[in-house]
């Protein structure tokens, strides 16, 4: 198998990996799901960011990704990222609060659909990661949405605690940028007051999706 420090840091840079580990990992899959997605030379998960730069540069082919255990049906509608990537929006059901994004692949879908937990990819670790299971600040599935181009998902969840490492609420409390156009910029009191409130800024944002 590809470890992940020796495929970075010998197998890829010398570009054999392809050869002597992926196409054995390729022969793991199993006969009809012989697809060809938009994903890297690697196994599950893609845990080689080396090589996903050089496959979304055509430097190396992609090869048949690992079989998940998503249904068919969905993993047709996707559109993933160079890295077999999409990003995943979770927002807090019952008020809006869009909590964090983080990137999913068919697997961590998969498993978000079927365990009721919120599970991402991990790009920095290289690894799934189910949220809370570190910290106890689980989000529990409410449900799953796939936008109008497949090529991101919103996950309503039950949000145990908080959302953000750094122990806000959400991953954007309190990072506002200042507008310098529009109602934000001339009324900069309201708008503040405005953002305040996750449950204001829903609304806010809302009002302004259709035009
Ligand atoms: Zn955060």
């Amino acid at each position: 198998m590809c470890r992940r420090q020796v495929c970075r840091r010998q197998v890829c840079r010398r570009q054999v990996c392809r050869r002597q580990v992926c196409r054995r990992q390729g022969r793991q899959v199993a006969p009809g799901s012989q697809r060809r997605l938009a994903r890297p030379a690697h196994g599950a998960g893609s845990h080689c960011g080396l090589a996903a730069g050089l496959a979304a540069a055509g430097r190396i082919g992609w090869v048949t990704a690992p079989a998940s255990a998503l249904d068919p049906a969905i993993a047709r509608q996707l559109k993933r990222d160079g890295a077999g990537l999409f990003p995943a929006v979770a927002q807090q059901y019952d008020t809006g609060e869009v909590l964090m994004v983080g990137w999913m692949d068919d697997e961590a879908l998969h498993r978000t659909l079927t365990t009721g937990r919120a599970t991402y990819w991990s790009r920095s670790r290289s690894e799934y990661w189910v949220k809370g299971d570190t910290s106890g600040h689980v989000q529990w599935v409410r449900s799953v949405a796939l936008d109008c181009d497949g090529d991101t998902v919103l996950v309503r969840v039950d949000q145990v605690g908080v959302a953000c490492h750094t122990g806000e609420r959400t991953c954007f409390a309190g990072r506002e940028l200042p507008v310098e156009a529009g109602p934000a910029a001339a009324a900069p009191a309201a708008a503040a007051a405005a953002s305040a409130g996750d449950r204001d800024s829903v609304t806010a944002s809302t009002r302004g999706a259709g035009r």
